[in-house]
């Protein structure tokens, strides 16, 4: 356990903002987890993990407990399945490239997302098609208040599009330790994007691997996003908006190229760049906050914005997407 008072963290998220937190205390070991929890009992407690999906916008009062819980093993197997167990601060990158190099597949699409695995059910982390609920089994998590350990399974977790009960009826309530998965020994490939099709195409690939599957993604994802090493960020700041499709219809009407993809029989996702590109943002700056240059659903810290400047820029785009097309954008980052 590493504890540490008045701690910057600007290099503990991916915006890199400064701000500190009043206590820091990085958990390594899970028999410890119980014991902070019933030393703090009271206390404000923050849960980090690789804090790429946060936006701090004030010094943080109380603890902040960063979830450094490592190791992955298999707990079950079958002729078609393996069920891994992997602990919550685990590099979920890490656990995509474990399961790719053993041939187990499912969760190749997600390759190079950042942050941990015990993140990855909170917004239920989705790309390229796939979401992790696709492969989820059940997660462990300690109750906050009581220190009690309950098992979820993927009901209970009610997955949604980045969404799970996690930011809902029990956000703040538990800190997830471990997530399990099951994998295909089988491989199933999933090339639904255009992107990765182009690259199968590109690489001359006929027969794909669940290798290619993942080498491909990492590198379209390293060409096409903004590395927070590089230039601060959190991913998309906003949801793609999910709207009727009568409303659809009356957009496409006005607007020939909108981007719209159908969810269901009544239900069609709007690519909320597209919408955030129209109304002028793509590559819009106000002193150190800014909207990327090429992805106009990612927002960025050219160095010394403060988290109010960006969240202050995000109510600007949201109002304004709204004012253009009656559409809310959602959050997508945690505010913290
Ligand atoms: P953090 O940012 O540390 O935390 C996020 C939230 O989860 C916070 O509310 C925190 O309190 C809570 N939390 C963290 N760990 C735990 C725990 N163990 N128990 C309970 N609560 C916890 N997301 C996608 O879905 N798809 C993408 O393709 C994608 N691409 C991205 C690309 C870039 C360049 C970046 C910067 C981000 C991207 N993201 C994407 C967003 C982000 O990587 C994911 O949401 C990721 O799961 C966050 O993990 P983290 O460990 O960094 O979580
Ligand atoms: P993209 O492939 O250029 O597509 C633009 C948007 O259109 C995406 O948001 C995607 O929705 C949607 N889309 C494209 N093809 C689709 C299809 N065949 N079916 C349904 N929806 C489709 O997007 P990108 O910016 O390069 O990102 C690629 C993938 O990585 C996306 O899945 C995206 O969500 C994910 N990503 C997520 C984050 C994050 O922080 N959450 C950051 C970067 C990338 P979806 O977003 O619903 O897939």
């Amino acid at each position: 356990m590493y504890i540490e008072t008045n701690k910057q963290l600007k290099h503990y998220t991916t915006f890199g903002i400064e701000a500190t937190a009043e206590q820091f205390i990085a958990i390594h070991d899970g028999a410890q987890l119980a014991e902070v929890l019933q030393s703090l009992s009271g206390k404000p407690l923050s849960i980090l993990g690789g804090g790429s999906n946060i936006l701090v916008t004030r010094d943080i009062p109380g603890t902040v407990l960063h979830i450094a819980l490592i190791g992955i093993e298999i707990v079950a197997e079958t002729n078609e399945h393996v069920l891994v167990r992997c602990m919550a601060g685990e590099l979920w990158d890490d656990l995509v490239g474990w399961c790719v190099e053993r041939g187990y597949s499912g969760l190749e699409n997600l390759s190079a997302i950042p942050g941990t695995v015990g993140a990855a059910p909170m917004q239920n982390i989705g790309a390229y098609g796939v979401e992790q609920e696709k492969c989820f089994v059940e997660l462990s998590a300690l109750e906050i208040a009581t220190g009690n350990t309950k098992l979820f399974t993927k009901e209970e977790c009610v997955f949604g599009y980045r969404e799970s009960v996690f930011k809902h009826k029990y956000q703040y309530k538990f800190i997830i330790t471990s997530v399990t998965y099951r994998l295909n020994k089988q491989p199933i490939i999933n090339a639904e994007y255009k992107d990765i099709q182009q690259e199968f195409a590109t690489r001359n690939i006929t027969n794909p691997t669940i290798a290619d599957v993942r080498s491909i993604v990492t590198a379209i994802r390293a060409r096409k996003l903004p590395n927070p090493k590089e230039i601060g960020n959190a991913g998309s700041f906003f949801k793609n908006p999910v709207i009727s499709k009568e409303k659809a219809e009356q957009l496409a009407e006005v607007c020939e190229s909108i981007p719209l993809y159908p969810i269901d029989e009544h239900h069609v996702k709007v690519a909320a760049a597209w919408l955030i590109d129209q109304c002028g943002y793509k590559g819009y700056r106000q002193g150190d906050a800014g909207v990327h240059v090429n992805q106009a659903l990612v927002l960025v810290n050219y160095g010394n914005a403060q988290g109010h400047d960006i969240l202050e820029l995000s109510l600007q785009i949201k109002e304004s997407v709204f004012n253009q097309f009656g559409i809310t954008l959602e959050r997508e980052v945690n505010v913290w």
